[in-house]
């Protein structure tokens, strides 16, 4: 994926997203409220690593409802920063977590939102 696009996503999102199901994040994030619990964040062999490790995310691509069935193309408006562990490739507890439906939900919110506070910081692709 194109390397400007990837720093965008980690520098907009800041870590893997399933962070920000936490109750403190409410405010910010209202969408990831009430979302399956999704424990570590975990590396490519299932052991615990911190969400903030930017080096070792991973990009998700989420497709748009109405193009379901269809490549969403890697953008800005269809990628998170997942870890390993919650990419739709994860091992161990919790993995997978970025493709429960509930989730996807939440994650089609939090793009736009996302965008537009990255934009209001002059964070650009
Ligand atoms: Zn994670």
């Amino acid at each position: 994926m194109d390397q400007a696009l990837r720093s965008y996503i980690l520098t907009r999102d800041g870590g893997c997203i399933a962070r920000l199901t936490v109750a403190w994040c409410a405010t910010l994030w209202p969408m990831f409220q009430g979302l399956p619990e999704p424990g570590e964040c975990r590396n490519t062999w299932g052991d615990v690593i911190s969400p903030f490790e930017l080096d070792k995310m991973t990009i998700e691509e989420v497709k748009a409802e109405l193009r379901a069935g269809r490549k969403a193309g890697y953008s800005k408006e269809s990628c998170v920063c997942v870890c390993p562990g919650h990419h739709f490739e994860g091992r161990g507890p919790g993995a997978k977590w970025c493709t429960k439906a509930v989730v996807r939900e939440a994650v089609r919110l939090y793009i736009p939102a996302a965008n537009e506070k990255a934009r209001e910081r002059g964070v650009m692709v």
